[in-house]
């Protein structure tokens, strides 16, 4: 497999790779899945370094740049893509910058806990997020076709207002971004996040059928579906007890946790 001083390129099967960023805090993941006729890169990283620099690599089909959902690490490279793709209700992010983080505080949480070697380019005083107009906007049921792999769009807000998860329907993985991941908390907390939105999201990912692998943004790379119970419960439990509301903290069950 190919070797790069900043990213883990990892292949999940013949056409789909994972392209992680695992000496950063937030252990970053992007995907490459490839068509026949074009390829879609799910997300562009943190911006440290060279996301093209990998892809290049990887393939020379065209490549469509679908984004999970405007925040800072998971847009880092889109600058270095011509056909980049986001949901309608965050293309004003996109083109505008990011709501409800401060510069400060993005710059911050980027230059952190970092443990491997850091790129030349990378300064963490100057780094600032992409901002640009996207190709296409998506919204909920739009289909991408690769060629014999068919993507489907599933609009699932609540991390985020324009957070998308994308349903790989030909292998049966699910792309969850910021909406479901294990180890550490989901973030529904700040002002732009939206606790009852993120529970009708899992709600709606959770009936999804045939679906072999979950793979979130961030932390382990790959979860089994049968998670997908333990969201059920977790929803029945949230609502039950009439957690879903900012302030009512982290809240933990077995193989995720949320934070409001
Ligand atoms: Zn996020
Ligand atoms: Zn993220």
């Amino acid at each position: 497999m190919l070797k790069d001083d900043w990213f883990t390129v990892r292949q999940i099967d013949d056409k789909t790779f994972a392209i992680s960023e695992l000496g950063h805090w937030e252990k970053v993941h992007s995907f490459l899945l490839l068509g026949d006729s074009k390829a879609a890169l799910i997300d562009t990283g943190l911006g440290i370094d060279s996301m093209k620099r990998v892809t290049d690599q990887l393939t020379t089909l065209p490549i469509d740049v679908i984004t999970t959902h405007v925040h800072s690490d998971h847009i880092g490279s889109h600058g270095e893509y011509t056909r980049i793709f986001v949901h309608e209700d965050e293309e004003s992010w996109l083109t505008n910058g990011i709501v409800g983080l401060s510069i400060e505080q993005i710059r911050a949480n980027t230059a952190r806990d970092i443990t491997i070697p850091i790129p030349n380019s990378f300064n963490p005083d100057t780094y600032t997020p992409f901002t640009g107009r996207p190709t296409g906007l998506l919204k909920h049921g739009d289909v991408f076709d690769l060629g014999n792999r068919k993507l489907i769009i599933y609009h699932t807000p609540g991390h985020s207002p324009g957070h998308i998860t994308i349903f790989d329907e030909t292998k049966g993985y699910l792309f969850t971004g910021d909406l479901l991941y294990d180890e550490t908390p989901i973030y529904a907390f700040y002002p732009t996040t939206n606790p009852v939105d993120l529970v009708n999201s899992l709600e709606k990912i959770a009936k999804i059928p045939n679906i072999n692998m979950i793979y979130g943004s961030h932390n382990s790379l790959g979860i089994t579906p049968d998670i997908l119970n333990e969201v059920k419960l977790a929803i029945a439990h949230l609502k039950d007890n009439d957690l879903v509301k900012f302030g009512t903290g982290i809240h933990r069950f077995n193989g995720f946790s949320v934070q409001f």
